[in-house]
């Protein structure tokens, strides 16, 4: 009776397999079970990463108070260029989403232009921060690029379009949603024009530079290479239209609240008093025009390509305090979170706060500056972490900091 059992699935007798379930009219084998299981589970695994696909291809937009309110989270301050921002953010993903339906009615064919951001404002005083939130916010690819290291076409250094294969690597090389990304461009100051006048002998640093950026800020069709540069020159470039990817470009600008502060002083000679000649660097920004960049050294095109200029106010002491406790990743909170994986609660007083502050104020590197101080005081508890006592809050008062920055 036993040897005359068969799977009713694919007919293999008794001896021909190791184990038969029985059910109600018949009985499966263990091969024709595991068969059954790859079939769905490999159904399954389609339809999660179809879905997947799909949500990431859809943005989701968000208002420009939202976007602002999202900002306040990760970023202290600024608040002109969060808002600048907010709405910049916002128009762009309008223009994609409208640029996508076909309408031809005569008023829905106005064009939207495209609206890249030139964020001007110190180091360290949260350029980047601000790109960077903003990519978080929409979930989309983002890449950070320096001005600096790019060069003309056929000159030692990155070629321009370095920038976008790194956009489509941030993209896990979906070209859909790397069409969509933004690239933060760090440092554009740097690859001004070395003098005023436009007319000097073409300098390659510099302006040859800025001729090649046009190129991919134009909103146009470029041949990427997918692994990068010179290295892998067999590869098949990939075309990627860059029309709807946003642009932040970021700058110091050293000296430019001179070439503004000159401008607004000639054209207003005679009607005020120089002895009261604002000098605040806040108020100067906040006047900054196309031709005081233009006088900088960055050529008109590029210029025009960033319709949207806002400023970054250096950051100031209750500033610093707030970006060291604040924020959603503040760094205070990322030292406790470090101490309390291992069991230990810290409390650090706000003298000690204090101390930081003035030494990364003096330091000039704006809230760069307050990492380093931070590590110094921390590293020895983190190296002796076990001889720590669990059972006592870790106290950082003025003392102790004092001494370890005196010991330096
Ligand atoms: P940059 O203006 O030079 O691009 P970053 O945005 O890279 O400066 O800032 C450097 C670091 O300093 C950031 O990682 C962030 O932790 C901190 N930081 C700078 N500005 C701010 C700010 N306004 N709010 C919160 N953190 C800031």
């Amino acid at each position: 009776m036993e040897d005359s059992l068969k799977c009713n699935f694919c007919g293999r007798k008794r001896n021909e397999i190791t184990f038969l379930i029985s059910g109600v009219n018949g009985h499966i084998c263990n091969f024709c079970i595991e068969k059954t299981y790859s079939i769905i589970h490999r159904r399954f695994s389609a339809e999660k990463e179809k879905n997947h696909v799909e949500e990431k291809k859809t943005i989701e937009i968000k208002k420009p108070k939202e976007i602002k309110k999202f900002l306040d989270k990760y970023v202290i301050g600024q608040n002109e260029a969060k808002k600048v921002i907010s709405v910049a953010v916002y128009n762009h993903y309008k223009r994609i989403i409208y640029s996508n339906k076909e309408e031809n009615n005569e008023v829905e064919n106005v064009e939207i232009e495209k609206s890249n951001i030139l964020l001007i404002g110190n180091t360290g005083t949260g350029k980047t921060l601000l790109a960077k939130s903003i990519s978080k916010l929409l979930k989309i690819p983002f890449t950070i690029a320096d001005a600096t290291a790019l060069t003309e076409a056929g000159y030692v250094g990155e070629d321009v379009e370095s920038i976008l294969t790194r956009l489509l690597q941030s993209a896990n090389y979906d070209v859909d949603s790397a069409e969509k990304g933004i690239v933060f461009i760090d440092e554009i100051d740097k690859i001004s024009r070395k003098k005023n006048n436009p007319s000097i002998t073409r300098d390659v640093s510099g302006e040859g530079v800025q001729q090649a950026l046009l190129k991919i800020l134009e909103g146009s069709i470029i041949n990427v290479p997918p692994q990068g540069g010179r290295k892998h020159p067999d590869q098949k470039m990939i075309p990627i239209n860059t029309e709807n990817i946003l642009f932040i470009a970021g700058g110091t600008f050293d000296g430019i609240e001179n070439i503004i502060s000159d401008r607004i002083h000639q054209f207003s000679i005679g009607f005020i008093n120089h002895d009261k000649k604002n000098k605040n660097e806040k108020n100067f920004l906040k006047n900054i025009t196309a031709h005081d960049l233009r006088k900088f050294g960055l050529i008109p095109e590029l210029i025009g390509r960033f319709p949207i200029i806002t400023h970054l106010n250096s950051l100031d002491k209750i500033m610093l305090k707030k970006i060291l406790i604040e924020p959603k990743n503040a760094l205070i909170k990322q030292y406790k979170k470090l101490f309390d994986l291992d069991k230990i609660s810290i409390n650090v007083t706000d003298e000690v706060l204090d101390i930081i502050i003035d030494k990364t104020l003096k330091l000039g590197l704006g809230a760069r500056g307050l990492r380093s101080f931070c590590e110094k005081i921390f590293v020895d508890y983190m190296f002796n972490i076990e001889e720590i006592n669990k059972n006592q809050i870790l106290n950082i008062d003025k003392e102790i900091v004092i001494k370890k920055f005196n010991s330096l």
